[in-house]
């Protein structure tokens, strides 16, 4: 069947016909039929470069050789046992190694789980209800912060089913300006457990913090005994090694991490100082656990990928990620155009908006029509990005120079277009 029917039959069974809301496009979305390195190929024959990888986890490119065989090989002698495995102490040391507030970790299902078990123990830790998170911010689906949450077609509102009870203890600011933050904790400082941030936001395009702001909240939550939190569930093992941490060199209290993490398997974790991850079960009293947590294939997937990513691939993606910023950039100022391209590291989207974009209401100035047509106009040139506004598009190692050619004459034509129908 091709796409079209698979998209009518599958309404019928899936809500939407999807399993996620933001792989809804219209008419239809391609189904895929496989994808190996930076490519991806649908029912239709036809086949892409892709610029989603999976929504960020697939560095490697899909299918990589490495990560196929150790997983095959996992796979044979058992996929989930319930009882403790080698390969997660494995694992668990090489994140303590990487990512530079790491002192133990615990392995869990999905960036949801891990982001939803930070804020519990955050909660627990200083004995404060109170979060905040930042407008457009996306942690996951779950009830404490899907709030103004960024990720999907319609760069998501909050949700009905979920509790105010919950929600009134989740505090919304403004990212990127520190008065917010201060007037805030001037207020009320002493009921906020913690401040959960994307310290790259990269669920509504992509928008990396201003200078000095990731150093002044670590400053402001120490000086108010706030628990600070990264969400590292893109950033983690993207822009660094050690994720944003490193790239910037600001330390947060807990890391979650999830997408690269997994290789291309469903997983997350939190982790972070000692003093924190104590009190979690069964060291501790702060519940957390999961059938699943520490499956043997995602942690042979997670280890195989990992153990690939040194500096010099960091060097070759983020070289490639300013190298298509760049060139973006010098086709907007051929075309006259004064949209705006933002990202960093192997991280990139175009806003469709003459606004510098350094916050969601900056973001949400973008034409989301324009950005269909940009989008469309990708998809028919074989380039697969995101097809929302509100994502980011992702390099992998596969990403090779000629394919990084074909997508910015696709670039070109997709902004003339935008250009013609204005
Ligand atoms: C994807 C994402 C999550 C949620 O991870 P899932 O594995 O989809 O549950 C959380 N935080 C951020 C920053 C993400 O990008």
């Amino acid at each position: 069947m091709k796409s079209e029917d698979l998209f009518q039959e599958a309404q019928k069974f899936l809500p939407g016909g999807v399993d996620s809301p933001v792989r809804a496009y219209k008419p239809y979305p391609f189904f895929a039929d496989r994808a190996e390195g930076s490519k991806i190929y649908d029912v239709d024959g036809k086949s892409y470069i892709d610029y989603c990888l999976a929504y960020g986890p697939l560095v490697l490119g899909h299918a990589h050789p490495q990560v196929i065989k150790e997983v095959s090989e996992q796979i044979k002698k058992g996929s989930a046992y319930g009882v403790p495995t080698e390969k997660e102490i494995e694992l668990a040391k090489l994140v303590v190694e990487k990512v530079p507030c790491a002192e133990m970790v615990r392995f869990v299902n999905s960036g949801t789980e891990a982001t939803m078990s930070a804020i519990r123990l955050a909660r627990a830790f200083t004995g404060r209800q109170k979060i905040v998170k930042f407008e457009g911010a996306y942690h996951g689906a779950h009830d404490y912060v899907l709030v103004k949450s960024g990720s999907g077609a319609m760069g998501m509102p909050d949700s009905p089913g979920v509790p105010e009870d919950t929600t009134k203890n989740t505090i919304l600011i403004p990212f990127n300006d520190e008065e917010a933050v201060r007037n805030l904790i001037g207020k009320e400082g002493e009921d906020i457990a913690a401040i959960i941030l994307e310290p790259v936001m990269g669920n509504i395009g992509c928008i990396p913090p201003k200078n000095g702001y990731l150093e002044f909240l670590r400053e402001i939550t120490i000086k108010n005994d706030i628990v600070l939190i990264f969400d590292e569930v893109i950033t983690g093992f993207r822009i660094a090694e050690g994720g944003a941490q490193e790239y910037f060199g600001v330390t947060p209290d807990l890391v979650t991490l999830g997408k690269i993490l997994g290789g291309g398997f469903p997983m997350g974790a939190l982790s972070g100082k000692k003093e924190f991850m104590e009190m979690i079960a069964p060291s501790g009293d702060v519940y957390q656990a999961g059938t699943f947590n520490g499956n043997p294939v995602s942690v042979t997937a997670g280890l195989t990928t990992l153990k690939n990513l040194d500096q010099n691939f960091y060097q070759e993606i983020n070289d490639k990620g300013n190298y298509m910023r760049s060139e973006i950039q010098k086709i907007l100022e051929d075309l006259d155009m004064d949209f705006k391209v933002a990202g960093l590291g192997s991280m990139f989207q175009l806003y469709f908006t003459d606004k510098e974009v350094w916050n969601y209401e900056d973001a949400k100035s973008s034409n989301t029509e324009k950005f269909a047509e940009y989008f469309r106009t990708l998809l028919d040139a074989g380039v697969f990005i995101p097809p929302s506004q509100f994502e980011c598009c992702f390099i992998s190692l596969m990403h090779r120079e000629s394919y990084l050619q074909k997508t910015l004459e696709a670039v070109e034509e997709g902004i003339r277009n935008v250009k013609k129908a204005i």
